[in-house]
């Protein structure tokens, strides 16, 4: 075939589709496994749809090159693609001991331009007689986890993930088939 006709609009076939789901499918399960960002995610999303158009003009091959066509080079269109599309929730990390809730970056801190965790500020009788009691929690929120490539990063020992109800009725109103519920 031709370069020309490779460059062509291409028609959705489903076994394409089939090939791609499963292969976001092994992604995403990679991703949760080993505790790949988001940021490393999509980058290796964009670079297969890039790599893998490359090679299918270089090696004169339409169904590669119709995979690609079909192939989300973004988080969220990877996840609209297995139909779960952005969650839009909230995520705040949980305090082990008092369960204060914080946003993740008022629990980091740097010393010696090392980033570390903080400690939970959290004071349960502010206004008791005893100084004993008027201390803060001081529990450690963020965890030293280590990656598959040895660099250590911080994770959270407890999440809580928050979306307005406004929101949830929204996403679920404007649902495909919702009126036929
Ligand atoms: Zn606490």
């Amino acid at each position: 075939m031709e370069e020309n006709d490779i460059s062509k609009a291409v028609e959705i076939n489903s076994s394409h589709v089939k090939v791609i789901h499963l292969l976001l499918l092994f992604l995403f399960m990679w991703q949760s496994l080993y505790r790949i960002s988001n940021a490393a995610f999509t980058l290796l999303l964009t670079f297969f749809k890039r790599f893998f158009s490359l090679m299918s003009v270089y090696l004169g091959l339409s169904t590669l090159h119709q995979l690609t066509e079909i192939m989300p080079s973004t988080l969220y269109r990877a996840k609209k693609f297995l139909g779960h599309p952005e969650d839009n929730f909230k995520t705040y990390v949980v305090c082990p001991s008092c369960h204060k809730l914080y946003t993740f970056s008022e629990c980091c801190k740097y010393e010696n331009r090392k980033k570390v965790s903080k400690t939970c500020t959290f004071v349960r009788y502010p206004s008791h007689s005893q100084a004993r009691m008027r201390k803060p929690c001081s529990e450690i929120l963020l965890n030293q986890a280590k990656t598959s490539s040895g660099t250590f990063h911080l994770v959270p020992f407890k999440v809580y993930c928050y979306k307005s109800v406004v929101v949830s009725l929204e996403q679920l109103l404007n649902k495909p088939n919702m009126h036929t519920l």
